[in-house]
């Protein structure tokens, strides 16, 4: 079995959020002595972001525009990370957008939104990322669902989100089943409520005890919680975990 590279880099999108879940798994891996390939939409923010991690961490790192829902941008953006960074041996699909349009209120312009960057968005990252995992023969990919993917919603955002993070978890077990043999892993997360600014801005103390009174851990979730779920999916030593969804939730669904 083909094992990792001295040098290896993870690509990660959706990274320049200040709060979200993506800034904090590039900070945590960058820590870890990953090099880190950044997508994101804002050009000078993947930059910056890129620039802040080499210096702080001393390991390389390199920011490209992309909307991940436009598959030529895309490829050029990774096509950029591959030419300017070592090996490409991880990949954390982070990026997303929420949605809390009721389904009777639904537009069909607001059902292809969500499921174009949160699903189809996942798919043009991934498969311009295999082919590089592919012909080195090793790779880690972890998604980010939702448990309202499990759960029919019941969270912030409603259908399509629910859908399409449902679709994640398809595509995940597909994939992990095909690509298996290429020694590459395919997960998926799903965090429960995690603080951040998707569910329509910084949540009020109000809302944060709302949304813990279905959990098992009494607390709301935290970038950290899930960055460190993502960097043991992508370690050397979680080869033999793939298909599956890891429920980073609280406990808020058992299965
Ligand atoms: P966030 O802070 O809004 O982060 C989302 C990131 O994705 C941002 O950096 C955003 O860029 C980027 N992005 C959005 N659309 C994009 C596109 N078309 N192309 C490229 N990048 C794009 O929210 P978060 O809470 O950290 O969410 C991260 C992931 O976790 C999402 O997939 C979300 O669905 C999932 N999740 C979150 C929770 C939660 O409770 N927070 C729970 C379950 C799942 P801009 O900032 O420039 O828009």
């Amino acid at each position: 079995m083909t094992t990792f590279p001295d040098l290896k880099t993870v690509i990660i999108t959706g990274a320049t959020s200040p709060r979200g879940i993506g800034r904090a798994t590039a900070d945590l891996l960058a820590s870890s002595g990953w090099n880190v390939g950044i997508i994101d939409l804002d050009e000078a923010e993947c930059k910056n972001l890129a620039n802040e991690l080499s210096s702080r961490y001393g390991i390389q790192a390199y920011g490209a525009a992309a909307d991940v829902a436009d598959e030529v941008m895309v490829r050029a953006a990774i096509d950029q990370v591959e030419n300017n960074l070592p090996q490409i041996v991880a990949l954390a699909n982070i990026a997303g957008v929420s949605s809390a349009v009721g389904y009777l209120e639904l537009t069909s312009q607001e059902w292809h939104r969500v499921l174009n960057v949160n699903l189809h968005g996942v798919h043009y990252v991934t498969h311009r990322v295999v082919e590089t995992m592919v012909r080195h023969g090793v790779g880690r990919i972890v998604s980010i669902s939702s448990v309202s993917a499990q759960r029919g919603g019941g969270t912030y955002s409603k259908t399509p989100y629910s859908v399409a993070k449902a679709g994640l978890i398809g595509l995940t077990r597909s994939l992990a089943r095909e690509l298996g043999p290429h020694n590459i892993t395919v997960n998926a997360i799903a965090p429960g409520p995690i603080d951040t600014d998707i569910m329509g801005g910084t949540l009020s103390e109000e809302r944060k005890a709302e949304l813990v009174e279905d959990l098992v851990v009494t607390r709301l979730g935290t970038t950290a919680d899930i960055a460190s779920a993502i960097r043991f999916l992508l370690a050397e030593d979680a080869g033999y975990i793939s298909g599956q969804t890891l429920n980073v939730d609280g406990g808020l669904y058992m299965h």
